[in-house]
């Protein structure tokens, strides 16, 4: 959060700066610096709106030149050919850029990133010859002239006013986006960037997400090209090109992706830079100078400027942090006040056995190599079952078929009366909840944001809502926070909230994530391996945990090689060996059961009865 105001206020004092160049020079060159400071306005605007999709959807767009090139045309031609007034064709100009950007990732979203960069490479291609043949429309290579300033009581806006009003349209725009950002959107978002099937396991839907961010940068890319012909006065074949685009990929990558002063200062600098070189050096010598800036940046500080110096505050940050004094195991994650954050409703008696979930011959096969051979499997409501087996027995490749993370190729599986949904996120969003064995954490993003993102589904926040800031959305936001926030405290990590989730030590690390999985409100938990990595002390409190979980009416599937652990809290236990279920039974029953110690027979038979038999609570 504070980062955020942080990152806002620097927003605030760059653009201050460029606002004010008209009036520190001289009046003899007061218009020349009214005009460079409206098109760096501009500029920002839309690398803003190419980081939105680059750098925090992670989608590479060639198209945003194109894009822009789209809303310059429609307003002039809206203006120039049918009288329109600017504050007319503005919104039409932006709404039929959104359309056309929408159409763009409806079509090639399914595509992988390469592909998706491709295609929009020859998208914008295809707008700047369109632009060149369509002749009658859109002016031919001589593009459209004479397209005037917005007015105003039919008077045309002085230079100064539209140079005001783009800052302060571009400064809206800004602020809107940055509410986005800092929102259930712009995590979603990066969530996807950074780990598609982790977001999914949330309940984010990838490729919804990704739509409405491409839409949303889309939009913004038609205000900057909007306020762009009215300030230029024309628009020509050549803006939709790639070499107008260059600026925007240098403005982006040097001031850093993802972030939002990057693209600020990366433009100024670059339109510095720019301005400097102009009257020097040959137009084909400046783009060869801007490549090659592109080329170090990514190169010497592939997280550019603000990226380089953001990471470096964080670990100077770090190294001041206090590390918490440990908390006893029963303060530790406090069952009954994560009920009380999260909800969880009371628990309700139990009476049914019928299963929550239930898989019928579940076969699934990479390649030649068969994972599962058909199994099945039942978890009654309200317990807490075990799911043991030597490693690469089949138990993770069996959760992947429960989460439709894998599709099995054969066999059925029921969860809560219907058949599994088919896309991960609506198996999130049916309750059903999982933890990856290997750590699935945003590791870019904050712990906080890893617990937000965890309430994904809870949250209320609406698109345009959001964008304006209306009180609903905020408050939305502001009680997601405090409850992250709290459950953080519960697990003693609430002062490392704003550190990078990749910092936390490999423990935290885990606990993170079932505090994440937790916030979901499941009905259904999978861990797998959980206990991984813990220290003893920490895999008593999740036993605790876990137990007490159980009691106000969660089901748990736990996947563990800690035996201990897994007999000691489980109320059903099932082995599987290559990929069959050879046993299934209370934890005494299993542990009795010759054919597991077999399967448990490493170097020798004590060995085996050793790492079985254990006391059992
Ligand atoms: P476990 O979780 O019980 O250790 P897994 O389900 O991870 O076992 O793996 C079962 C078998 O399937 C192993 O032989 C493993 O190598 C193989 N396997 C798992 N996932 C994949 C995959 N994505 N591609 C190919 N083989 C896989
Ligand atoms: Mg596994």
């Amino acid at each position: 959060m504070i980062a955020h105001l942080r990152e806002r206020s620097w927003i605030i004092v760059l653009c201050g700066f460029a606002l004010l160049f008209p009036f520190i020079f001289p009046s003899a060159e007061r218009n020349f610096w009214i005009y460079y400071s409206s098109t760096v306005g501009v500029t920002i605007l839309l690398a803003s709106a190419l980081n939105v999709s680059l750098g925090y959807a992670g989608l590479f767009s060639m198209a945003h030149s194109a894009l822009y090139a789209v809303a310059a045309y429609a307003s002039a031609i809206l203006v120039t050919r049918t009288g329109w007034p600017f504050w007319l064709s503005l919104p039409a100009a932006v709404l039929l850029t959104t359309l056309v950007g929408t159409l763009m990732a409806v079509t090639t979203l399914r595509a992988s990133n390469l592909y998706f960069a491709v295609i929009t490479l020859a998208f914008a291609l295809l707008i700047q010859e369109l632009a060149r043949v369509w002749t009658p429309i859109t002016g031919g290579l001589f593009g459209l002239h004479s397209v005037p300033r917005p007015s105003l009581d039919g008077a045309p806006l002085s230079p100064i006013a539209y140079f005001l009003l783009i800052w302060l349209i571009a400064g809206v725009a800004i602020w809107g986006l940055a509410n986005i950002i800092n929102s259930r959107y712009g995590r979603a978002f990066r969530a996807i960037k950074l780990r598609e099937e982790a977001a999914a396991a949330l309940g984010v839907a990838p490729l919804q997400y990704k739509l409405i961010a491409f839409s949303f940068s889309a939009a913004l890319a038609g205000v900057a090209g909007v306020l762009f012909v009215h300030l230029a006065g024309f628009i020509a074949p050549e803006i939709a090109g790639i070499d107008a685009g260059l600026l925007l990929f240098v403005g982006v990558f040097l001031g850093g992706v993802g972030t939002l002063t990057g693209p600020v200062v990366g433009v100024l600098f670059a339109s510095g830079l720019q301005l400097t070189i102009s009257n020097t050096l040959d137009a084909a010598y400046q783009q060869l100078l801007f490549g090659a800036v592109m080329l170090l940046t990514m190169l010497l500080l592939p997280a550019g400027m603000i990226g380089t110096l953001r990471m470096w505050w964080t670990r100077h940050s770090t190294r001041t942090t206090t590390s918490p004094e440990t908390l006893s195991t029963e303060q530790f994650l406090d069952a009954e006040a994560i009920r009380r954050i999260i909800g969880f409703d009371q628990p309700a008696a139990i009476t049914t056995h019928t299963p929550l979930l239930s898989a019928r011959g579940i076969v699934k096969s990479f390649g030649g190599l068969q994972a599962l051979r058909g199994v099945d499997l039942d978890i009654v409501p309200g317990t807490i079952h075990g799911l043991i087996g030597p490693n690469g027995s089949g138990k993770s490749t069996l959760v992947g078929c429960l989460t439709a993370y894998h599709r099995c190729d054969q066999g059925a599986i029921h969860y809560a009366g219907a058949p599994l949904p088919s896309q991960m996120h609506q198996v999130a969003a049916a309750g059903l909840v999982r933890v990856f064995q290997i750590p699935h954490l945003f590791g870019e993003m904050s712990v906080l944001e890893n617990v937000l993102a965890g309430f994904h589904l809870r949250s209320r926040q609406r698109f345009f809502g959001t964008l304006l800031q209306l009180p609903a959305d905020r408050r939305d936001e502001q009680t997601l926070r405090r409850a992250a926030l709290e459950l953080l405290a519960l697990a003693g990590m609430a002062d490392k909230a704003q550190l990078p989730a990749s910092q936390l030590p490999h423990g935290q690390q885990r606990m993170l994530e079932v505090i994440r999985a937790l916030a979901m409100r499941p009905r259904l938990l999978i861990l797998d391996e959980p206990a991984t990595g813990l220290v003893s002390q920490e895999i008593q409190a999740l036993a605790n945990l876990l137990l007490r979980l159980r009691d106000i009416g969660l089901t748990i599937l736990l996947i563990e090689h800690n035996m201990s652990f897994v007999m000691g809290i489980c109320d059903r236990v099932t082995v599987l060996e290559e990929g069959s279920k050879i046993a299934e039974g209370s934890p005494q029953e299993v542990q009795r059961d010759p054919e597991v110690i077999l399967a448990y027979l490493g170097e020798s038979a004590e060995q085996a009865h050793l790492n079985l038999s254990v006391p059992v609570k």
